[in-house]
């Protein structure tokens, strides 16, 4: 009697030990994959990822994400969950970022599936290959858009600007011209032919003469051709300048331009002018970068770009300053603009015909105007005593924006003028040559037909 309720009892557990077994090891459902994003044409470098869950109780065993075309299959990516005890390896919900060079991998253009295959912990009743959690159809496009440089040599200096034509197919997304960690955008819609790109660049003169310049033209899918601009860059000695900063001049400008900044209150007036020559230049450079964005796809000037009228130059372009304090070098940076200095107060006019897209207040430029020009070319006036221009104003050669002044960081009165492409300081000197104008710029652009009537001087501030 006694052994007869033991066998039931022993009978009772061994059913409810393996309904838990059951319930915990053995469980039907299945994981899903799900592909972020609704792409469905990847490039040469390719970039997924994948949700995956696994709703069952045993967590997931291993992941593996592969891509599959024709016969052959292209291994992609690999994870392994180790079991931590009875209740497998508690991951139940795991997001996969595959990247993928399919260039090298040697996959072939065309129809492919990218297929997600997962594992549990689970026990399988049967001996099954790995589940497919999930199949996604893909097109390969390995085949970059088609590009080429079309203007001739490009003879430039270490600081100086060029202007490159290119010829790009129409399925091109993005197209620049990479120089060194440079990028200058491609002007389009400038030609009457929509396949005709126009691309103002510079060597910066932080950059080597052994640099190459370079059209990249990218498409949808991330695919990139790039193409060499044949060019010819002359080195150029910058001169080394030692500027001697002292207290009084660090009494008169460190306060109010930390309070014009909003920057928090320095420990000494040497750490504040280091902070305000350093971040705050910084600073108006990334705030110069926005403006650059505001450029007119065509030229707005008619001839050569004007100097400041019976000026004499201090600074020149490009100079290494080194700044000494009680006689220690404490600071160095490079002077990216001319400075000009004439009358106290003196009549500052455009350099050319322009639209004023920055009126105010530039950090260490102090009160400043920047024109544009079009095409990325854009003119900046700093260190001004009062500004009669506001932003949108299109103004002609010679129209007065204010006057000079010592605002920022100016030690005595005088005019910052810079001259930039696509945001980047090029030597104004080169703009202020009528002939090297004509020759590397205006010649170039007139090759071929523009897509609209060409402005003439004075036009371009009718409207
Ligand atoms: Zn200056």
């Amino acid at each position: 009697m006694v052994r007869r309720q033991l066998y039931l009892a022993l009978g009772g557990a061994l059913i409810v030990i393996g309904a838990l077994v059951w319930w915990f090891k053995v469980d039907g459902s299945e994981p899903v994959a799900r592909l972020e994003g609704d792409s469905e044409v990847v490039g040469r470098n390719a970039e997924w990822a994948v949700d995956i869950r696994s709703p069952g109780r045993s967590g997931i065993a291993s992941v593996e994400i592969r891509l599959v075309s024709g016969d052959r299959n292209f291994a992609l990516a690999e994870r392994r969950f180790e079991a931590n005890g009875w209740f497998g390896s508690g991951v139940d919900a795991l997001r996969v970022p595959v990247e993928a060079d399919l260039g090298s991998l040697g996959v072939p253009e065309g129809p492919a599936a990218l297929e997600v295959l997962v594992e549990t912990h689970g026990w399988r009743l049967f001996d099954r290959p790995a589940p497919i959690a999930g199949r996604f159809p893909q097109v390969v496009d390995r085949t970059p858009p088609s590009g080429e440089v079309i203007s001739d040599q490009h003879n430039l200096r270490v600081g100086g600007s060029a202007i490159g034509i290119f010829r790009v197919a129409p399925d091109a997304t993005d197209v620049e011209v990479v120089v060194g960690n440079y990028r200058f955008p491609v002007t389009r819609g400038y030609f009457r032919d929509p396949a005709l790109m126009l691309g103002v660049f510079a060597v910066p003169q932080d950059v080597l003469p052994s640099v190459q310049p370079t059209l990249r033209v990218r498409d949808a899918v991330g695919n990139i051709l790039d193409v060499p601009i044949r060019s010819d860059i002359r080195p150029r000695q910058f001169r080394e300048r030692t500027l001697r900063i002292g207290d009084q001049f660090l009494a008169r400008k460190i306060p109010q331009l930390y309070s014009a900044q909003g920057l928090g209150v320095p420990g000494s007036l040497l750490e504040g002018y280091l902070r305000v020559n350093g971040e705050g230049r910084r600073e108006s450079e990334k705030r110069l970068a926005e403006v650059a964005g505001k450029t007119e796809p065509r030229v707005l000037w008619s001839g050569a770009f004007r100097r400041l009228a019976r000026s004499e130059t201090m600074s020149e372009f490009g100079d290494r300053r080194s700044y000494s304090y009680e006689g220690k070098i404490v600071d160095k940076q490079t002077h990216l603009g001319v400075d000009l200095a004439s009358l106290k107060r003196a009549e500052i006019g455009a350099a050319q015909n322009g639209v004023v897209v920055f009126a105010g207040d530039l950090g260490i430029y102090g009160a400043t105007v920047v024109l544009d020009h079009g095409l990325g070319v854009a003119t900046l006036y700093g260190h001004l005593s009062s500004i009669e221009v506001a932003v949108g104003d299109r103004v002609e050669v010679g129209h007065i924006l204010g006057r000079s002044g010592e605002s920022g960081l100016a030690g005595g009165d005088h005019l910052h003028f810079s001259t930039m492409v696509h945001g980047v300081h090029v030597d104004p000197a080169e703009w202020w040559d009528a002939k090297w104008l004509r020759d590397h710029v205006d010649a170039k652009i007139s090759t071929f037909p523009p897509a609209h009537t060409v402005l003439t001087e004075g036009e371009a501030d009718g409207q």
